[in-house]
C-alpha cells in the first residue's frame, strides 16, 4: 500500500436499523451521526442471507459471500454427519481486510465472530461468541491492560431474564469498558485502519424494541440513552480524525418488532418432512429414516441427501420435487391469515464459490413480525418468548462521511464493503 494512501476508521453498530438511526439523528437523540449524515453519504443497506452476526460480519470483513467465506451460520453440520459443529474464526476461508498485502496496521475491536483471535499486523480483541477473553485476544501482552479497565466482551444477557435493571447496568457497563479500551489503542498504535464495533446496540434491541416504541415505557429512556451515548463515542471519533481520513458507519442487519416466533422443525415434522427416532429429540442425530428436509438456526433448510447425510433417503432425482412441496408448504403457511414467509431462496439464488456444497438448500425469509427459528425440541409451531425485536434482512444502514457517492453502490450490502474501503483508501 502506498504510504499516501488513507486512513480508515470503521464503527459498527450491530443490528442498528436504518430507519432507527435515521429517526434518532433527526429527534436529537444522536446529533453527531446528524452531521455525518448531512455532510457525507447515508443509505440502507442489505445484510447477508440468513441475517445474522456471524454471517453478515464475516461477509463485511472479506467482501465475499458464504459460497466463498464458508461461514453460514452460528451453526453447521459437516457432511456425512448429523452433529451440530459451531464454526469459528478459524473455519472463515476467505482473509480479512486487515490481512490484505499492504494493509498496513489494523487494530480490531469487537467485531462477532473473530474468535481465536489470530495473529495480525495490529491488535485484536475479538468479538461474540468468545468463550475467553485469553483466547480473544493479539497479541495476548494486551491482556493484563484490558484487565484492568474491566473489558468484557458481551453483556450477560441472563442477566434480562433476571431483571432488566442488571440487564441494562451490565450493558452500560460493559459499553463502558469498551470505550475504556479504543481509547488506551486509538492512542497507543499507529494505525492504517480503525474498528471498532458495538454489539450491545443488538441486545437492547432484542430485550427492549417495545420499550423503543412505547414512549410512556419505563425503559424507553434507557434505550434511547445507550444509543446517545455511542453517538457521544462517534462525536469524539470525528473529533480525533484527521481531516483526510475516512470514516464508514455501518450496521450488520436491521431490526423491527417481533410478533410470533415460528418453529421451523416443528413445522416440518408436522407435515412429515423430518422423523425423529425419538420425542423430543435429543440432537439432530436422533434423525430418523425417512427424512427428506431439516432445518439449522435460523431457517436454514438442508435436504436430507443419500450419500451426503448418514440416513439421506433424498435421491438426486427427486431433488427438484421435495423442494417444490418444500416451498409450497412453506408458502402457505400462515398465522391469522398473515403470510408468515416472505421469501424462499434457493441456494444456487444467494451464494456461488466452492462452499455451494455445504450451503443449505433453501433459506427462508420471514416476514414482517414473525421470527423464524429451528430449534428441535419446539412443542408449538408459534411461540412468544422474553424477545420483543427481531433481527431484519433489507435495513441496514451504511454512512460515509465523504460526498463519496461515486463509490457507493445505489443499494448496497454488506458484500460491497471490502471493495467500498479500498476506493476509499486510494480517493484523491
Ligand atoms: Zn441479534
Amino acid at each position: 500500500m502506498a504510504q499516501n494512501s488513507k486512513r480508515i476508521v470503521l464503527i459498527g453498530l450491530d443490528g442498528m436499523p436504518y430507519q432507527l438511526i435515521r429517526d434518532l439523528a433527526e429527534n436529537g437523540v444522536m446529533p453527531h451521526t446528524k452531521s455525518l449524515i448531512k455532510s457525507g453519504v447515508f443509505k440502507q443497506m442489505e445484510s447477508s442471507i440468513p441475517e445474522i452476526s456471524s454471517v453478515a460480519w464475516s461477509s463485511i470483513i472479506t467482501g465475499g459471500n458464504p459460497g466463498q467465506h464458508g461461514i453460514f451460520g452460528f451453526t453447521d453440520v459437516p457432511i456425512h454427519t448429523y452433529r451440530l459443529s459451531f464454526p469459528n474464526f478459524n473455519d472463515l476461508l476467505m482473509p480479512p481486510f486487515w490481512k490484505h498485502k499492504g494493509s498496513g496496521r489494523s487494530v480490531i475491536i469487537n467485531v462477532p465472530f473473530t474468535y481465536p483471535a489470530a495473529r495480525l499486523n495490529g491488535v485484536l480483541i475479538a468479538g461474540f461468541v468468545a468463550l475467553d477473553l485469553r483466547r480473544a485476544v493479539y497479541p495476548t501482552s494486551l491482556l493484563p491492560v484490558l484487565d484492568e479497565m474491566g473489558y468484557r466482551i458481551d453483556v450477560d444477557a441472563n442477566k434480562a431474564h433476571q431483571s432488566i435493571d442488571l440487564f441494562l447496568k451490565d450493558l452500560d457497563r460493559t459499553l463502558q469498558a469498551r470505550i475504556r479500551a479504543y481509547r488506551y489503542l486509538w492512542d497507543k498504535e499507529d494505525w492504517r485502519t480503525f474498528m471498532l464495533v458495538f454489539t450491545g446496540t443488538d441486545r437492547l434491541a432484542h430485550f427492549l424494541w417495545h420499550a423503543y416504541e412505547d414512549k410512556q415505557h419505563k425503559h424507553h429512556a434507557a434505550f434511547l440513552n445507550h444509543l446517545h451515548q455511542i453517538d457521544e463515542i462517534i462525536g469524539e471519533i470525528t473529533q480525533k480524525m484527521d481531516e483526510t481520513d475516512a470514516l464508514i458507519m455501518l450496521s450488520d442487519h436491521g431490526f423491527e418488532r417481533l410478533e410470533n416466533d415460528v418453529q421451523i422443525n416443528f413445522f416440518l415434522s408436522q407435515e412429515g418432512f423430518l422423523r425423529f427416532k425419538r420425542t423430543p429429540p435429543q440432537s439432530l442425530a436422533d434423525i430418523d429414516y425417512g427424512t427428506t428436509a431439516f432445518a439449522l438456526e435460523p431457517a436454514r433448510i438442508y435436504l436430507n441427501l443419500e450419500g451426503k447425510y448418514p440416513r439421506g433417503s433424498v435421491k438426486p432425482e427427486n431433488k427438484k420435487s421435495i423442494l417444490n412441496k418444500l416451498e409450497a408448504g412453506l408458502k402457505s403457511l400462515e398465522i391469522n391469515g398473515k403470510k408468515v414467509i416472505e421469501r424462499i431462496c434457493r441456494k444456487e439464488e444467494i451464494y456461488e464459490g466452492p462452499q455451494l456444497d455445504r450451503a443449505p438448500d433453501l433459506v427462508l425469509l420471514s416476514s414482517k413480525g414473525f421470527n423464524l427459528k429451528s430449534g428441535l425440541k419446539a412443542t408449538r409451531l408459534f411461540e412468544k418468548d422474553i424477545f420483543t425485536g427481531k433481527h431484519s434482512q433489507k435495513d441496514a444502514f451504511l454512512l460515509i462521511n465523504k460526498p463519496a457517492t461515486d463509490i457507493i453502490q445505489e443499494r448496497p450490502s454488506v458484500y460491497d464493503i471490502v471493495g467500498i474501503m479500498n476506493k476509499l483508501r486510494n480517493k484523491r
